[in-house]
């Protein structure tokens, strides 16, 4: 029935790739097209925040490169190229060589950017990396290589800094951690079970320099990184990684007239955005009003989308599915509230810390865990109420 018709998928990430698996292996023979701006390596991202522990070198981190996925999915890709513009009216998109290529069905698998809420100087750019794809990766894993000492500062304690943190400390760096807020996972930890956190990365030797604003990035005369928060304290380090959150990359959507909003394309829960034929999903997808930017999110969208794609019109739901955070030094599971708790009710010490997120009710709405209670999560789980039900 769709041999005829042609899918352009933009994005290689877990999102892109993996629908396309799914279409072909429901036995969909349409053409497709997928397009993206990286190497089209499929890798594993949530594995990048592991890989220095394990001493991964970039490639042992690539499952497979492009061409074994082009012929593994039959598809065409389109590596190291940006998709320009969309044009939805006449249903193509423009690459930024200026080809333009029809599509009958379009998908926008195009993630997330690193978003950095300061300047970085030039004369410092060289020792600023973000890690948001395997090509960052071997970017930076180069740059760590080529340093001496290896004082690496991770910049952002959100999820992603402080995987890299640990990860990086157990690669056998010495790592500083810099953040504005005064304990780490704010978004997903209640301050006692941040500390907590806190508290296992300082007494395994990670430098924390929490609570402050960076303001200045600059060389110092050792031609050392030297970052300067705004309570003037001082920190140096050859290199620094830059985690300070992510962004929906909804430009293309936007500039085509697609609706968006700042969590992303916004969708239906079929993943349809606002013109019928073309569907988002993954990281830069807002899915009645959810972001999650997980993998089992990402998942179930993709399960959704192959159905519809494949004419079986099917809304995606996402369960109770909770955040485990890869920091060894203290195991973190989360299951955030979406809107403000009444209470959170706290018990445990040290790192073995249960946190229940209530609402007025007393209905538990979200939950977070720390050291050996993260074995509660199933049954936490069970009780919570789903993401998108
Ligand atoms: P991406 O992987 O970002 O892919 C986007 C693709 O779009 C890329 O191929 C890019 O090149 C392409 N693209 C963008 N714009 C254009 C354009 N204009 N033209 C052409 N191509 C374009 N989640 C978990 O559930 N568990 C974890 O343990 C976990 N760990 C993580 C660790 C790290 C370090 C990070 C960064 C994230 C982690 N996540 C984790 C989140 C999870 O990895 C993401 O939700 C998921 O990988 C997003 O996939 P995606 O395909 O939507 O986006």
């Amino acid at each position: 029935l769709y041999s005829h018709s042609t899918l352009i998928i933009i994005g290689t990430g877990m999102a892109g790739i993996g629908l396309a698996r799914a279409l072909r292996r429901q036995g969909d023979t349409r053409a497709i097209n997928l397009i993206s701006a990286d190497s089209g390596d499929d890798y594993s991202k949530p594995l990048l925040s592991t890989g220095f522990a394990k001493r991964l070198t970039p490639d042992q981190l690539a499952q497979r490169d492009a061409s074994s996925v082009a012929e593994e999915l039959d598809a065409e890709l389109i590596t190291h190229t940006q998709v320009a513009h969309l044009h939805v009216d006449n249903q193509r998109v423009e690459l930024s060589n200026g080809q333009q290529l029809h599509y009958d069905d379009l998908v926008l698998a195009t993630g997330a950017a690193p978003h950095t809420p300061f300047s970085v100087p030039e004369s410092v750019a060289k020792r600023c990396f973000t890690i948001n794809d395997l090509d960052e990766y071997r970017r930076f894993y180069a740059a760590l290589g080529a340093t001496p000492t290896k004082r690496v500062a991770v910049v952002g304690a959100g999820l992603v800094g402080c995987e890299f943190a640990n990860d990086l400390h157990a690669g056998g760096h010495q790592v500083t951690l810099i953040a504005p807020e005064s304990t780490p996972l704010q978004r997903l930890l209640p301050e006692p079970l941040g500390q907590a956190l806190a508290d296992a990365f300082q007494e395994a030797g990670i430098q924390l320099a929490l609570g402050h604003n960076l303001t200045t990035l600059s060389l110092n005369v050792d031609d050392a990184l030297s970052l300067r928060l705004d309570n003037g304290d001082l920190y140096a380090a050859d290199i620094a990684l830059l985690a300070t959150g992510l962004v929906p990359r909804t430009q293309l959507a936007e500039a085509a007239g697609l609706a968006v909003s700042p969590r992303g394309i916004v969708v239906d829960r079929q993943l349809r955005t606002s013109r019928p034929n073309i569907f988002a999903l993954g990281d830069v997808a807002c899915v009645e009003g959810v972001n999650a930017m997980y993998v089992q999110p990402l998942q179930a969208s993709v399960k959704a989308l192959a159905s519809t794609l494949a004419g079986k019109p099917t809304s995606v739901s996402f369960g109770a599915w909770p955040v485990i955070v890869k920091t060894p030094l203290l195991p973190v599971v989360a299951y955030p509230p979406v809107t403000t708790p009444a209470r959170w009710r706290i018990e445990g010490e040290g790192g073995e810390m249960t946190a229940i997120a209530e609402n007025k009710d007393g209905r538990l709405i979200g939950f977070a865990l720390t050291g050996s209670c993260v074995r509660r999560k199933v049954e936490l789980s069970r009780v919570a109420p789903a993401l998108l039900g």
